[in-house]
């Protein structure tokens, strides 16, 4: 199916020699924004619902880097289109199930190559206008990351349901059979990465499942095209549903029907954890006949750690880039640094110097396609990071080095800004902002093994983390102290940029279920084995 030796999409490349057809691109931007916004139906089953020609509610989505424009009007499903949703998930299950494996990895490596070929600026297009993302940071995650989850998702079921059972009697036949889950499973996912959205419904689809998705609503165009692309490709009606609406409602309709077998989820760690308690309670109330897979990637207050024997230029500018690209917008972001006093010199000069060039710019319009700091999401984000940056200007404990400055007059613009604290206890080493805010500690060369002991202790958070250092030594002290404090571990590499199939995806602790994603592992999770046992 998926040829031997399958490998990553390549990134198309941006420097002197760049491989972007930026006409191409400028066009399909204009195109996608020219005829105003786009209508967006809930679709269930077979059926397309237009807030147009019914009572629905709508919401907008704007641009976050030129608030005054919508790009699309998006229908709100009511609790009645939810409840279809359910039946058509229902009605569609068994004949997808039953569809040979092929036919159903057909649909996903189909949507990858006409992601990849046909609709690739159409998403770059629709991710960078709907959720503020530059052009390279657009091209890894709508189309290198996504692409990459169809592929090595159908790679990897392929090698599960190759593993049967290796003992068989004289006379007996044991087999395992990968049967999809009891039941839907409900995706609800970020605005941060399209390519997220693509595996949190995709990985059940592929194993069988059907699925209901809530879209998020500051990412509801690219999801929607993908959607369409997916339909393209042969997606049976009834199999992955789209629902966007209010979120609650989506959520009870749907975890109050005895169907719902399973949660797959991005987000905050608080709309995790009240969904869990949710699901939970009703499980103890006896509402299903199966325990919920629950399956979640939260948040992170994610690490880099600056030891004296580091390269500290690799070091600075890692840091750089894990704190500040896609303005500090995803769950692996860099967020809090603690750096040796021996190397504090450099690595701030190296650090302050190049943050100083980055300068907040809609990525979406014309002349800024390439600028490297764009919008934060919305204005929500906006005002609590506004919050953070109004708190460090004011608080003693507090050093603002860089940045501080915001404005929403046009679009969402934080400055990136580097704040540093002496106060190991601080709440800005422990609090997960969502932004391009990075917090720094620097320490006594002395003291390395209490900071590692301080990171692991500090907070609940178990995402990713970094060390940077040549002694082998504080390698192998790190690897042990922070054996629990990050679900993947870097070393002599930025916290962020995990890439399907090389470096699986995931934290623990408040930061998740852990089940990664761009790995084998999560598959296994939208399967219920059944064990059959032949005698001849
Ligand atoms: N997988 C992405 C990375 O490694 C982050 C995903 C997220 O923000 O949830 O940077």
């Amino acid at each position: 199916l998926v040829p031997p030796g399958l490998k990553n999409e390549p990134i198309k490349s941006f420097g002197k020699e760049s491989t972007v057809d930026w006409d191409l691109l400028r066009e399909s931007i204009i195109k996608l924004t020219d005829n105003g916004p786009l209508e967006i139906p809930v679709i269930v089953g077979d059926s397309e619902i237009y807030a147009a020609s019914s009572n629905r509610l709508v919401y907008n989505q704007h641009n976050p880097g030129n608030h005054a424009q919508i790009l699309a009007n998006v229908t709100q499903a009511n609790a009645e289109d939810v409840r279809v949703a359910v039946e058509a998930s229902s009605a569609a299950k068994e004949a997808w199930l039953n569809t040979p494996f092929v036919d159903r990895a057909a649909v996903f490596l189909k949507a990858a190559d006409l992601i990849s070929t046909k609709y690739r600026y159409t998403m770059l297009a629709a991710t960078m206008l709907g959720q503020g993302k530059n052009v390279y940071q657009a091209e890894i995650d709508c189309i290198a990351e996504l692409v990459d989850f169809f592929r090595f998702n159908v790679k990897y079921a392929q090698e599960l349901y190759s593993q049967q059972p290796i003992e068989s009697t004289p006379g007996v036949w044991n087999r395992a059979e990968y049967r999809p889950l009891e039941g839907f499973v409900y995706a609800v996912t970020p605005f941060n990465f399209t390519a997220i959205a693509a595996n949190l419904v995709g990985a059940p689809a592929l194993m069988g499942n059907t699925v209901v998705w809530k879209p998020s609503s500051y990412a509801t165009l690219s999801n929607y095209i993908l959607f369409r692309i997916l339909q393209e490709a042969g997606l049976p009606s009834g199999v992955i549903n789209f629902v966007p609406g209010e979120p609650n409602m989506v959520t009870d309709e749907l975890i109050n029907d005895p169907r719902f077998a399973s949660l797959h989820y991005t987000g905050s760690t608080a709309v995790f954890l009240n969904l869990y308690a949710k699901i939970t309670a009703n499980l103890t109330s006896g509402k299903y006949r199966d325990f919920p897979r629950i399956i979640g990637e939260t948040g992170g207050k994610n690490f880099h750690v600056v030891h004296e024997s580091a390269a500290v230029e690799n070091a600075a500018l890692n840091t750089l880039r894990g704190a500040f690209e896609y303005q500090g917008q995803k769950c692996s972001a860099t967020s809090r640094v603690y750096v040796s006093e021996s190397v504090w010199p450099k690595f701030s000069q190296i650090l302050l110097e190049n943050v100083s060039k980055l300068i907040p710019t809609n990525t979406s319009a014309v002349k800024g396609l390439q600028s490297f700091i764009g919008p934060v999401i919305h204005e929500n984000s906006f005002d609590k990071l506004a919050d953070v940056i109004d708190q460090a200007q004011t608080d003693p404990e507090l050093e603002i080095l860089y940045g501080g400055q915001y404005d929403k007059k046009q679009g969402y613009f934080v400055q990136p800004t580097v704040v540093r604290t002496s106060n190991l206890e601080h709440d800005f080493l422990k609090r997960e902002f969502f932004g391009p805010v990075l917090t720094v500690h620097v320490f006594k060369d002395a003291e390395y093994e209490s900071i590692l002991e301080s990171i692991d202790s500090n907070t609940n958070y178990a995402l990713t983390g970094s060390i940077f250092a040549n002694s082998r030594t504080a390698i192998r002290l790190a690897e042990e102290k922070l054996r629990y404090s990050a679900g993947n571990f870097y070393i002599n590499d930025k916290s962020t940029g995990a890439v399907v199939g090389q470096q699986w995806f995931g934290g623990a602790r408040m930061s998740g279920t852990n089940d990664k994603a761009g790995g084998s592992n999560i598959l296994t999770r939208f399967t219920s084995i059944r064990n059959v046992k032949e005698n001849f």
